[in-house]
């Protein structure tokens, strides 16, 4: 997410609560909600269905119980944490292909591995 202190704006990976150094590869959702790489990374190998439905924080869509999804387990506290902050696995899907095609970012993945969920 972003907010604002001291007049500059800081940038912050919504799941862990890390602020933005301007190295840490980061994307941003469709609504402000941002992601960063290890936290995508791990979110492709430990995304679980949902015991409780929740809201998605990159797609804002309700999701229900069963949903394969990802929130991280031991963020730091910071004003830049969302504590409820849960991606689904579309999203987790999304932004490891935005990773990936960012010449600058080393990443790969192989879609293969982690395949949509047929619904
Ligand atoms: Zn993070
Ligand atoms: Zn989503």
């Amino acid at each position: 997410m972003q907010r604002e202190e001291n007049g500059y704006i800081v940038i912050s990976c919504d799941f862990c609560g890390t602020d933005w150094d301007e190295v840490i590869p980061m994307i941003e959702g469709h609504h402000g909600s941002i992601i960063c790489l290890s936290c995508l990374q791990t979110a492709l190998d430990a995304a679980a269905p949902a015991e409780e439905e929740f809201d998605c924080a990159m797609c804002l869509q309700n999701k229900p119980v069963g949903t394969k999804h990802w929130q991280h387990s031991n963020p730091t506290s910071s004003e830049g944490l969302n504590e409820n902050a849960h991606i689904c696995w579309d999203d987790i899907r999304q932004a490891a292909k935005a990773f990936h095609k960012d010449k600058d970012i080393d990443f790969k993945w192989d879609p293969a591995k982690y395949p949509p969920i047929k619904s």
